[in-house]
């Protein structure tokens, strides 16, 4: 029976895939480390892996599948699917959607802490902080500290959490963070202390989790040997993707599921560590052999199927100069006579216009928008082109930018859900009330602390006394939690009673109410595929869907467009055509990145990793001067730029050089021409009635 998808696969690769397989399910085959360079097929190999594991009888619903992203845990199980569906026809669909374990990190992380919750300590009604709601409750927390108006050079509620997030991610100790990272604050260690151990009570008394605490919880729970143990008996396999990137944290996760390695596949690429700001260690895949000596099985894949000769020569050459790596430069045999293009171009707008330009272009012979895409190194880089692009009426959607889920109406009614649900929560409560009439801070403050000392805060709301000027809209808002609460319309269709809620408010705060409510109705199409309230709260906070060109939040998925996409949020993609926009100093690498040569280092890896999402064609993109938003001392301004140091000169071999507009000279010599003409019209006017 075939083995066909096997055949496509190259030795090495096949190795990977069947690792393991031919044993019994009790001796499922030791730890195995998937180590290669970009393109090289780690994806792929992986999504093999998992589907060869369900042909040969392993319960789908006992692999535990990690990825970067929900999106990228979507295409995989789609690939998944599509492989079974080879070898066991139609009923493959079904094996596939018992796929349930497969997510990122944080969203797993979420769905087992709920299952643990009552083991650990937890209410199961937890809510999910977004970072901007992290934000808020530091900064509550902060106030009630004192610490903002006594001190008031105190960091940021943004700097805060920033350290606060430094120090758990990476388990290292807050003196030592902020001596390395946060030296201009470190003369506040001691308040620091105390403000993070605050908030830590804060979210345990309201019930809420930050990003963190996902991956905190967990560690902590499987760090007691019989929790971990049934936990980790739960799956046969445990794969992760993109491993490069994981940190300490998620390493003793899996450490701590698998002991021993059994069943453990892990694949990454270290000249790809781009996350180290989120303390992401690449040690993680480096000590991977020794975690797990003397089992641990290590394939190495060297071939790229991904990128032209030309594209892969350019971008080894650029991560050659990297101080340190270990994978090994790969070869394609994708041959072609076009090397990527390094373009240099005036300004911003120019950029802009010219990867217009160049995008129909590559349209008008065959490549669908969709197949192209443009990287950026920060999203506000993306800007002018988003302005071109919306003038132009050509879709787009961006990655890893605004997100849908960030306008403030959205966030309402996300508010609203998330209160009923866990009414402890103060941002959500806090948010929620300031938009009725007449309730400011201090009300909502006191209605909070109220309803804190209750068993039943929600059931208590309705004997609280109401703010004084709230009037009519106070008990609106109190029957609609009730009534939310009690889940009396059922899901999805709550949001529709959240909404009634919610539009009298939205016509009276905003202009644009009309608008913004079609964006309620795309809340409630997103609902609609999700089995709960608290499924949907949870996957939307981890992972939002991404804005379109249209900011509806719905992917346009009939229709073509063109892909926007931070570098980070680019990992493990692909397109027939990519535009690097910016390849200048003070861009790549950022004003930011530019300090230590460790942070120096992962701004060459982010544009390896740009460069080799490209397969057929790249264009890096030049403007000679940039705009900056006060990055550095001196505000927003705008610079002049100079090629990025990560291709000097000894490079330049590589690419094509090349100046836009090239017509600009003909041009200018054909108005000279058309100025030293000399036609007589008005002689011509007389000669006609002659
Ligand atoms: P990245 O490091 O960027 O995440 P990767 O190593 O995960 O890359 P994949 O995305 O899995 O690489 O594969 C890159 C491309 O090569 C894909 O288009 C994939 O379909 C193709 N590919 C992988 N293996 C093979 C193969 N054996 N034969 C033909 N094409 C392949
Ligand atoms: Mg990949």
């Amino acid at each position: 029976m075939g083995a066909a998808y096997l055949e496509k696969l190259n030795p090495e690769q096949r190795l990977a895939v069947e690792y393991g397989t031919d044993l019994l399910p009790s001796t499922i085959g030791g730890p195995l480390l998937v180590i290669a360079g970009a393109g090289s097929g780690k994806t792929n190999t992986l999504a093999h892996r998992v589907a060869h594991l369900i042909v040969k009888g392993t319960d789908p619903g006992r692999i535990l599948l990690m990825t970067f992203s929900r999106r990228a845990a979507s295409e995989m199980a789609r690939r998944v699917e599509r492989i079974c569906t080879q070898v066991l026809g139609a009923n493959a669909g079904v094996l596939t959607d018992a796929l349930a374990w497969a997510g990122t990190f944080h969203g797993i992380g979420a769905r087992l802490l709920r299952d643990y919750a009552e083991q650990i300590g937890l209410n199961p009604d937890f809510t999910i902080h977004d970072r901007e709601d992290s934000a808020d409750l530091m900064n509550l927390v902060r106030h009630e500290l004192g610490f903002s108006k006594t001190e008031s050079r105190f960091p940021t509620k943004g700097t805060c959490l920033a350290i606060y997030s430094r120090v758990v991610n990476s388990e290292v100790p807050l003196a030592e963070v902020l001596q390395a990272f946060f030296p201009w604050v470190a003369g506040w260690e001691k308040q620091l202390r105390e403000l993070f151990a605050a908030y830590v009570e804060a979210k345990q008394l309201q019930y809420v989790l930050d990003y963190d605490d996902l991956l905190l919880y967990w560690a902590q729970t499987v760090g007691d040997p019989m929790l971990a143990e049934d936990m980790g008996c739960r799956w046969d396999h445990v794969l992760v993707d993109e491993y490069q990137d994981t940190n300490r944290l998620q390493a003793s996760i899996l450490l701590a599921l698998r002991p021993a390695g059994v069943g453990l596949t892990v694949v990454g690429d270290d000249a790809q560590s781009i996350y180290s700001f989120r303390a992401a260690t690449v040690r993680n895949i480096l000590d991977f052999p020794a975690t797990f000596t003397p089992q641990a099985s290590i394939v190495t894949l060297d071939r790229n199927y991904r990128s032209t000769q030309p594209i892969l020569a350019a971008a080894n050459g650029v991560i050659d100069l990297a101080r340190e790596r270990f994978t090994k430069n790969l070869w394609s045999e994708r041959e072609s006579a076009e090397r990527p293009r390094m373009v240099t171009v005036k300004d911003e707008a120019d950029q802009a216009r010219y990867i217009v330009e160049q995008v129909l272009e590559n349209r008008e012979t065959g490549t669908l928008l969709k197949q192209q895409a443009v990287l950026f190194r920060t999203s506000h880089h993306s800007g002018p082109l988003e302005v071109e692009l919306t003038r132009r009426n050509i879709p787009f959607v961006k990655f890893g930018g605004l997100k849908f889920l960030d306008s403030a109406h959205v966030k309402d009614m996300l508010a609203l859900l998330r209160f009923a649900q866990n009414p402890r929560d103060r941002v959500a409560g806090f948010r929620l009330m300031q938009i009725i009439p007449g309730v400011g801070p201090t009300s909502a403050r006191r209605v909070l602390d109220e309803m804190a000392e209750q068993p039943d805060p929600l059931g208590a709301l309705a004997q609280i006394a109401p703010p004084p000027r709230a009037g009519n809209d106070w008990s609106a808002f109190v029957n609609a939690l009730n009534d939310l609460k009690r889940g009396t319309t059922g899901w999805p269709a709550e949001l529709e009673r959240a909404r009634a809620w919610y539009e009298p408010h939205l016509d009276r705060i905003h202009e644009d109410a009309e608008i913004r409510k079609t964006d309620l109705l795309q809340l409630e199409q997103i609902a609609a595929g999700y089995a709960s309230r608290e499924r949907f709260l949870t996957e939307l906070t981890l992972d939002p869907p991404d804005a379109t060109s249209d900011q509806s939040g719905v992917p346009l998925l009939d229709e073509d467009y063109l892909i926007l996409s931070t570098i980070h949020s680019a990992k493990g993609l692909e397109w027939k055509s990519v535009f690097i926009l910016n390849a200048v100093d003070g861009c790549i690498p950022s004003d930011l990145g530019a300090g230590t040569t460790a942070e120096l280092e992962e701004e060459r890896r982010l544009l390896y990793v740009a460069m080799t999402r490209a397969k057929d064609s790249l264009h890096l993109i030049l403007p000679q001067r940039f705009f900056t938003h006060g990055q550095n001392s001196l505000g927003d301004r705008h610079v002049y730029a100079s090629r990025t140091r990560f291709i000097p000169a000894t490079l330049l071999q590589y690419f094509e050089n090349r100046p836009w507009p090239v017509h600009n000279r003909d041009q200018e010599a054909r108005a000279k021409d058309v100025r030293s003409q000399r036609v007589d019209v008005a002689a011509k006017m007389r000669a006609m009635w002659r």
